[in-house]
């Protein structure tokens, strides 16, 4: 059985398209490398036990060595790794799903009640 609370493939391939295309226009290279792996690790099924357990991403930092030296000069790329950009992603999903429907599997339990309320009445 799936996990409602998880984005879906569609969610997450719209926001990765998304997050793609200003990477695109903007000329960052390095950023849609690690965009296409923030996709893939999206898809995985390991990654919310495996590395996002491990490195505990989120959309500003994280514990990999991809982030830790970030200002190496043979990176020739500042910007997130793999797991803030998957962050991102997730975060951008969330918004979206805000505005359309709950977010059950970012809000706490106390939001989500509140928001269950709210729609049940609309
Ligand atoms: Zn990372």
């Amino acid at each position: 059985m799936t996990n409602p609370a998880r984005p879906t493939r569609s969610e997450i391939f719209t926001a990765y398209n998304k997050a793609r295309a200003s990477a695109r226009k903007a000329g960052n290279v390095k950023q849609i490398e690690r965009l296409n792996k923030a996709l893939g690790i999206l898809l995985s099924k390991s990654y919310y036990e495996g590395e996002k357990a491990t490195y505990q991403p989120t959309y500003f930092t994280c514990g990999c060595k991809d982030w830790q030296y970030r200002h190496a000069a043979k990176r020739a790329y500042t910007g997130g790794c793999k797991h803030m950009l998957a962050e991102s992603l997730l975060l951008a999903i969330a918004e979206r799903r805000a505005n359309h429907e709950v977010t059950s599997w970012v809000l706490d339990p106390y939001s989500r009640h509140v928001l269950e309320t709210a729609c049940s009445h609309a």
